[in-house]
């Protein structure tokens, strides 16, 4: 090839960056120093509200106070709102009319896990039970033999309200969902994978000694729900709750334990719940540091995602609307107008290309780890069913911020047509008329109780948010 044929194509050809190469080694230095803070965050925030709580201490430690709907607003303020303890908005008024637009980013707080179901607790020979009803896309299979902890919400008859979390500490116990031993799993290896565990199957193992006093010892193989007191005991003990305050409670069974560094590298993070909080740290944190912006921005922690994003607290809803609409009557806007001129990053996960699973990729569309992070113009399966598609305006939108700021980015889709697919909350924010576009980070086994990120792209992402709201 001669020396002009090699420029051509230099030229010509697109060529997917490198983050290492582009960032050098103080710009992996600073992704790094980024994901020890997020790593701390992801380990406290396993549940939309523990993520909706932990955002609040970060935006109060950087000056944001809460809001309420109908609160006067000027250039420079920095607020939360908190929408029912599980999904939050935060933004910073800008100096600029806010008719210009919001600059809006949101990412999905909630993750796949388990959830305990309103009459829980049960014994069956010798061992205590939670019977539960799953969240989200899992693969069932996926949850067994692992630690398992709980989190969640108990509304009490007195109206008080205790937060659970057990199995989190060094000393706790945890646990767990119990597999047959191969020997005896000649009917089960022999089913689809998706069939070898059933939703009702998923029985939480919780306790096996019976509650016994010296007055009234146990005596072996009497049916008398001992195991069970034992459970309720403890519950009623640590936190005062009685079997019927099951009833008025959210708590879910996520895996226990905390992020850990992959490789010996330490480049990438382990961790339950990076689909979507890899996405929710950056955008908060972008918002955070933001002083005196021109524009407005506003970033978004929504729940309900991965059950379709329904309710008051998922991105159905009409909070974003009405927060919009609130914040335009204090600055004596017309919302309409701030809604048609606001720009929407859907910040959500993108499906890492892995190696071992090259089938069900098409490698010149995938999000390839380390590459940084990944701007998806449509989501969605089946002929591009169930999803906004981002225009190419929009589209040079961002490419043009980013190539600015020197962001490393990509582009991809989710796997191989008709393989399968995904949706995002973009759809549900552009229905408000706001052009609206998928940025995330790749991850790795997603979905899984350990998913995979790359420090590099979680850096990207937050370089990529950074850049958004200037
Ligand atoms: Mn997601
Ligand atoms: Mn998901």
């Amino acid at each position: 090839m001669s020396e002009k044929t090699k420029e051509m194509k230099e030229q010509l050809f697109y060529r997917k960056k490198s983050a290492y190469e582009v960032e050098g080694e103080a710009g992996i230095a600073k992704a790094y120093e980024f994901a020890r803070g997020y790593a701390d965050f992801i380990g406290k925030a396993k549940t939309e509200r523990e993520a909706v709580t932990e955002g609040i201490n970060i935006l109060k430690a950087h000056g944001f106070s809460e809001y309420q709907l109908g609160d006067k607003v000027k250039a420079g303020d920095k607020l939360y709102y908190n929408n029912r303890g599980k999904c939050l908005l935060a933004f910073v008024i800008g100096s600029e009319p806010i008719e210009n637009g919001i600059r809006i980013s949101a990412a999905h707080v909630d993750s796949p896990r388990i959830d305990m179901k309103q009459h829980t607790v049960y014994e069956n020979t010798g061992f205590g039970y939670l019977k539960t009803h799953y969240y989200g896309g899992i693969r069932k299979y996926q949850w067994a033999t692992i630690p398992l902890a709980l989190h969640g919400v108990v509304m009490k008859k007195n109206g008080e309200s205790v937060y659970v979390t057990i199995g989190e500490d060094e000393g706790d116990p945890v646990f767990c969902i119990t597999d047959l031993l191969p020997h005896l799993s000649k009917d089960q290896s022999s089913r689809p994978l998706d069939a070898a565990f059933t939703g009702e199957g998923l029985n939480i193992l919780i306790a096996s000694r019976p509650y016994a006093t010296e007055d009234d010892p146990y005596k072996t193989n009497e049916p008398d729900e001992r195991v069970k007191l034992t459970v309720l005991k403890y519950f009623n003990d640590k936190y005062g709750i009685v079997e019927d305050d099951f009833i008025s409670a959210e708590l879910c069974v996520v895996p226990a334990g905390k992020p850990r560094d992959i490789g010996l590298d330490r480049a990438m993070i382990g961790a339950y719940g990076h689909d979507d909080r890899v996405c929710a740290y950056p955008i908060l944190m972008a918002v955070a540091e933001l002083e005196a912006p021109e524009k407005t921005a506003m970033c978004i922690f929504a729940d309900k995602e991965e059950t379709g994003s329904e309710g008051n607290t998922g991105m159905q809803s009409r909070i974003l609307a009405d927060v919009i609409s609130e914040l335009s009557r204090a600055l004596g806007a017309d919302e309409h107008v701030v809604r048609a001129h606001s720009l929407c990053l859907s910040a959500d996960v993108a499906a890492g290309y892995d190696p071992n699973y090259p089938e069900v990729f098409e490698i010149n569309n995938s999000a390839i780890c380390g590459s940084g992070v990944v701007l998806t113009k449509f989501t969605g399966s089946r002929g591009k069913g169930g999803t906004n598609d981002a225009s190419a305006e929009t589209v040079y939108k961002l490419r043009h911020i980013f190539d600015e700021a020197g962001v490393v980015w990509q582009t991809a889709e989710l796997g191989k047509v008709d393989q399968g697919g995904g949706g995002t909350v973009a759809m549900y924010i552009a229905n408000h008329n706001i052009d609206t576009i998928d940025l995330g980070v790749p991850v790795i086994s997603m979905h899984a109780p350990f998913e995979i990120i790359s420090k590099m792209d979680l850096y990207e992402a937050y370089r990529a948010h950074t850049a958004f709201n200037k």
